[in-house]
């Protein structure tokens, strides 16, 4: 049976989940919780069935994460075929993880944890996201964790029974690579929140161009070549331009406003120059413009020479891009009334986009993206911290959940053995975050 591809709910993102609507589950003869095996244009992967969200139900889509859609080679929009698999439960499975891991104890269990209920299969590798690896910081890591054995063979799920054994090296066995990737797959869809329609005027004005460009000839018009996205900073404007990057799997060439200013003596211009060599050699490409208005001040500002040579540079390679076929170049400010009009006008940046401070339901989706790995302790309820965080932009709400995540790190501080490098896996099983430590985080 053939579904449409849509981007999955965000806490669900990196666990071996698919979502699918009631209708298409019971036209496919699949329950919540059971497996269905999902191919795409370069590969297949098996993942567990949850309905999806009343929300967005339409009939006849599937919501796949980021990672799994570059993995069987999908994107969103497009049709894959999905048919139930039948997935036997592991006894035992064998894994080999990276040499660099530095947890001690009892690590199986750990990692355990983070298999259950996964999908998995020898020869495969699967990422999954370790909190706290290390004191310094309470960022998550993806790790790859290298399925080199189970019994039975096949796909099987892992479950609270199943034995897990940490081995040192695979056994010679032969990898297929058909299935889930390893490769951490750059920002998705699935780490920006509150901001889908957004997400999709971004796709859809970038993507429609380079994937057809014969259709604006057909029409006599020019495919836009620029985009500009303007809001408050720490909203996510970077975060969109990634994200559809890796959608459409352009390449992503960064300049940074002030820093091209802080060249001298041509050097600006021959920088945006090679910018635009570069993505001209990698295309299709995003050139990505961070601060443009620094680079390019209103004419009437008071505006030297290196400002008026530089607008004529980026004004002359975005009119070039006509002939070059398939980059777009995206920019963005905190202040659209200081960028250049000669910018703003039609064969430039065509469109601007507004990115504004989230609402109550955006706040709790950025919330969920950057807990998804956390361990919450049972029960709490995010949506509170929603509620009470009106103003707040995406960057303000990751400080606010990593500010509980060291209030959680705190508490177990003087268990840690400081002096070792290596932490105990026992204790990192312990951890879990708490509404006081959310509370705590939001008085400061
Ligand atoms: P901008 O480019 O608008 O200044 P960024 O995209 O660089 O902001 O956001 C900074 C960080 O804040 C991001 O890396 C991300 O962790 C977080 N963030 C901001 N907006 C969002 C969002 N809408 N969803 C999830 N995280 C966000």
């Amino acid at each position: 049976m053939k579904l449409r591809v849509k981007p999955l709910d965000r806490e669900n993102a990196g666990k071996g989940i698919a979502t699918i609507d009631r209708e298409a589950m019971a036209d496919l003869g699949v329950s919540n919780g059971e497996f269905v095996r999902i191919k795409g244009d370069s590969g297949t992967a098996v993942l567990r069935v949850r309905v999806g969200r009343s929300r967005d139900r339409q009939r006849g889509v599937i919501g796949i994460d980021g990672q799994t859609r570059k993995a069987i080679g999908t994107r969103i929009d497009q049709l894959v075929r999905a048919k139930p698999v039948d997935v036997s439960p592991a006894s035992r499975i064998a894994v080999v993880l990276p040499d660099e891991l530095r947890i001690q104890g009892d690590l199986a269990s750990y990692v355990h944890e983070k298999l259950t209920n996964r999908g998995v299969r020898a020869g495969k590798t699967v990422a999954v996201t370790l909190g706290f690896s290390s004191l310094n910081g309470s960022s998550n890591r993806r790790i790859p964790v290298q399925v080199v054995d189970t019994d039975p063979g096949g796909t099987v799920v892992v479950t609270g029974s199943t034995t897990v054994e940490i081995v040192e090296q695979p056994p010679e066995t032969a990898s297929d690579d058909e299935e889930e990737s390893a490769e951490p797959p750059g920002i998705t869809y699935e780490d920006v929140g509150g901001l889908d329609d957004e997400l999709d005027m971004v796709r859809e004005m970038i993507e429609l161009p380079m994937r057809h460009p014969e259709l604006f000839q057909a029409l006599g018009i020019k495919p836009p070549q620029g985009v500009l996205l303007h809001g408050p900073p720490g909203t996510g404007k970077t975060l969109i331009a990634k994200a559809v990057a890796t959608e459409i799997d352009a390449n992503f060439q960064t300049i940074s406003g002030p820093e091209i200013m802080s060249k001298y003596h041509g050097e600006s211009e021959e920088r945006l120059r090679e910018v635009f060599e570069t993505a001209e050699e990698a295309e299709p490409a995003i050139v990505f413009i961070d601060e443009i208005d620094s680079i390019a001040p209103k004419r009437d500002d008071t505006q030297g020479d290196v400002e008026r040579r530089v607008v004529a540079q980026l004004l002359s390679l975005m009119d070039g891009l006509q002939d070059r076929g398939q980059i777009t170049v995206i920019g963005t400010t905190n202040r659209i009334d200081a960028v250049d009009p000669a910018l703003r006008r039609g064969g430039r940046f065509d469109r601007e986009i507004e990115i504004g401070a989230p609402d109550t339901h955006g706040r709790s989706e950025i919330l969920r993206i950057h807990t998804r790995e956390m361990p919450l302790v049972e029960g709490i309820d995010l949506d509170q911290y929603a509620n009470s965080t009106h103003g707040f932009v995406g960057a303000d709400l990751e400080s606010l959940v990593r500010e509980a995540a060291m209030n959680a790190l705190r508490r177990v501080r003087p268990e840690l053995d400081l002096e070792g490098d290596e932490i105990d896996a026992a204790t990192l099983e312990r951890l879990s975050v708490t509404e006081r430590d959310f509370r705590g985080a939001l008085r400061e």
